[in-house]
């Protein structure tokens, strides 16, 4: 039988598919001995027992061929939650965490506010801003019914009752409801992006990656539709690509959003640009 210290040197092997080898390996092992990385650590010199051995050897055979490692253990980090995930949709990144630190600044004077998550995937954002508030009710679409019965999944193993998840193609079943802030982290990226070709996004739906019109499509669909959906002072905040904040910014500002941000992700990238819908009064 192979100890966990050989085992662990098998991270040479990840050279060439992962920017971190010994990361990847670890958590692997971790999953597949379904013990903590600490147990690792203290018992360099165990045995790992046969079926162990081979069902690891199998996932890091995966992980050689590119397979993200949240897909071959089916599981993220996100905030505070350990979320399910599938390749029905996207790997929850740690960027998108800025949304939701924005996204509960703006509604920290609101109580009982109403939130609408679109494009939920794994339900990452939604399922966090309701664990934090769970006086406010939670609205959670996405447009493919696997990323719904995931999200509904996530929901259901933090017992968050204030989340109501449903299918809907942005706002097409969302009917006449409105919010105090809808968050959307939608697909972005430009189609004829390079780094579609490299590395985990390979493995991620497309759907849930790529919009039209150099990856600004779904964002301007949102922004030209949100007010109908948004009280008076009411917030809308966007993730997207490291080059697209000028543009988000100049789309909420056409359609009439005022007091317009961005902010940058702990990389110093632009990611997260909102603003604030107040109603018309009187107007035609
Ligand atoms: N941030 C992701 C990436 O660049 C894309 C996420 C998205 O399209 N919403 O891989």
């Amino acid at each position: 039988m192979a100890t966990v210290a050989e085992l662990l040197s098998q991270r040479q092997q990840l050279l060439a598919t992962s920017d971190s080898p010994a990361l990847d390996i670890e958590i692997l092992l971790c999953h597949c001995l379904q013990k903590q990385s600490s147990y690792l650590r203290a018992w360099p010199e165990a045995e790992v027992p046969e079926q162990t051995e081979q069902q690891f050897q199998a996932l890091v055979q995966r992980r050689i061929a590119g397979e993200p490692v949240a897909y071959l253990i089916g599981e993220r980090g996100f905030w505070s939650l350990d979320l399910q995930v599938n390749p029905s949709t996207l790997i929850p990144r740690p960027e998108t965490e800025l949304l939701v630190e924005l996204a509960l600044a703006k509604i920290s004077d609101k109580p009982s506010a109403k939130i609408l998550d679109l494009g939920t995937g794994t339900g990452a954002i939604a399922l966090s801003l309701a664990s934090e508030r769970s006086d406010c009710e939670v609205k959670a679409c996405d447009v493919e019914e696997g990323a719904v019965a995931l999200a509904e999944s996530n929901r259901k193993k933090y017992g968050l009752s204030n989340v109501e998840v449903f299918q809907s193609d942005w706002f097409a079943a969302v009917n006449g409801q409105q919010f105090d802030l809808i968050v959307s982290n939608p697909p972005y990226i430009d189609p004829d992006d390079q780094h579609l070709q490299q590395g985990d996004v390979r493995f991620e739906p497309r759907s849930a990656l790529v919009a039209d019109n150099k990856g600004l499509a779904d964002i301007e669909t949102i922004i030209q539709q949100a007010s109908a959906y948004l009280n008076d002072k009411a917030w809308l905040l966007f993730e997207h690509g490291y080059d697209q904040a000028a543009s988000v910014q100049a789309l909420l500002i056409k359609a009439g959003f005022d007091q317009v941000f961005t902010e940058q992700d702990l990389a110093g990238v632009d990611r997260v640009t909102g603003a604030c819908y107040t109603v018309k009064k009187g107007g035609a």
